[in-house]
């Protein structure tokens, strides 16, 4: 099997795995028993958040255990629009193309009389400081904008948009979700208040995640309960998980450069290799966009067939994000980034990761070809195509 769907999950480091189990067998205690064996799990618990901390240039006084990515976006989210409300800002900037959890997060605030205003992305995948400039309202409360997008791996320019929302003093928040573990990402020099991150996407177990928020934005609570993270979120920590975590965390951070430099000619390849199919397209900035991500858009093909096929020919793949697959719609980022419907339906991502090798990338180029050719074949939409009946979107 090759697995090509890093952006959906990655597989567990070795050494993230043995401390979890480390900690499942030997440190069971809850960090809120006074006794010493629950204070050696409150220990190991600061230990772990101080290391997270140092990973993106935070305080650990700063960082928040939430059950992963979508948690802390929700907080992090529903926090700046209370702080917003307090003051009469009821405007909210994001852009089309962001993770549901961003998304359907915002929709609620809309329909609370929030004001949403999601920016257009460039059909490179990226938003310019500029657009966000222009954009902000003395009524705006909140700025959120990805990292860097979960389907094309485009990666935005973070430090300027952050510089605005502080020069305007509006809260910026990111989903840093595809992007810490394997870009340099550091909210002090990138002028981010609120940041979220997600344990699974950098070799690090599921269901863990961290929201960080900056010294002085007050959160609110979406998990009520007792008082673990200081008051912030309630619920008996996830020791092992936060654990885990952090050791992925250090483990991705220091791998950045030696895994960037090993994924950027395979990934490469991979783009060089799909562009010899006709009628298909690179979605997304060639450079500008994440070491193992290659996203392709191809005339007249179904997603899913494209999707099911390769599976029988032992690749693991996604079209558009696994949490929309199983739906008809085509991806929210494909058409944000501008692309026809018929063309959106016909995209397939294929996420790279460390153990990737270039007979692997060889292998799916071969196979791609092959089950594009062969689903075209027998596509009506692709002969009238052909036969001139509809015009192309794509070059040959
Ligand atoms: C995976 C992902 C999430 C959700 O994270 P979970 O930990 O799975 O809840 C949010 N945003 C982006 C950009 C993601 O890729």
């Amino acid at each position: 099997m090759i697995y090509a769907d890093n952006a959906a999950t990655t597989k567990m480091s070795k050494k993230a795995i043995d401390e979890m189990v480390e900690y499942m067998e030997g440190c069971y205690g809850n960090p809120s028993s006074l006794y010493e064996f629950g204070q050696e799990a409150k220990v190991a618990l600061e230990d772990a958040r101080n290391r997270i901390a140092a990973c993106i240039g935070a305080d650990a006084k700063e960082i928040f255990f939430t059950s992963g990515g979508s948690e802390a976006d929700n907080q992090a989210i529903f926090s700046a629009a209370k702080l917003g409300e307090k003051h009469g800002k009821k405007h909210i900037i994001s852009t089309a193309f962001e993770h549901h959890a961003v998304l359907h997060t915002l929709e609620r605030l809309k329909k609370q009389g929030f004001d949403v205003e999601l920016l257009d992305v460039h059909k490179c995948g990226v938003v310019t400081p500029e657009q966000v400039r222009a954009a902000i309202r003395p009524d705006t409360c909140l700025v959120t904008i990805m990292f860097a997008n979960n389907e094309i791996g485009t990666v935005q320019p973070i430090k300027e948009i952050g510089e605005i929302c502080r020069e305007k003093g509006v809260l910026f928040h990111t989903d840093a979700v595809q992007a810490v573990g394997h870009l340099p990402v550091n909210v002090r020099e990138q002028n981010i208040d609120l940041l979220s991150l997600s344990a699974h996407k950098f070799h690090g177990p599921k269901g863990i995640g961290v929201l960080y928020a900056r010294k002085g934005v007050v959160l609110d609570n979406v998990i009520n309960g007792g008082a673990q993270e200081r008051g912030k979120r309630a619920g008996t920590e996830n020791l092992p998980a936060i654990r885990g975590m952090a050791v992925a965390l250090e483990e991705a951070v220091g791998n950045i450069d030696s895994y960037t430099a090993k994924l950027i000619p395979l990934r490469n390849r991979l783009i060089d290799g799909l562009n010899k199919i006709p009628y298909s397209e690179l979605n997304g900035d060639a450079e500008k966009r994440l070491a193992g991500n290659v996203n392709f858009c191809f005339e007249g093909i179904e997603g899913e067939s494209l999707l099911l096929l390769l599976d029988d020919k032992g690749i693991c793949a996604s079209s558009g994000s696994a949490c929309t697959s199983g739906s008809l719609d085509p991806s929210h980022v494909l058409l944000a980034i501008g692309r026809p419907h018929e063309v959106a339906h016909g995209s397939l991502r294929l996420t790279l990761g460390e153990d990737t090798t270039a007979e692997d990338v060889d292998y799916i180029v071969k196979s791609v070809t092959e089950v594009v050719t062969y689903l075209r074949n027998m596509s009506p939409f692709w002969r009238d195509l052909v036969n001139g009946k509809r015009p192309h979107v794509f070059a040959e």
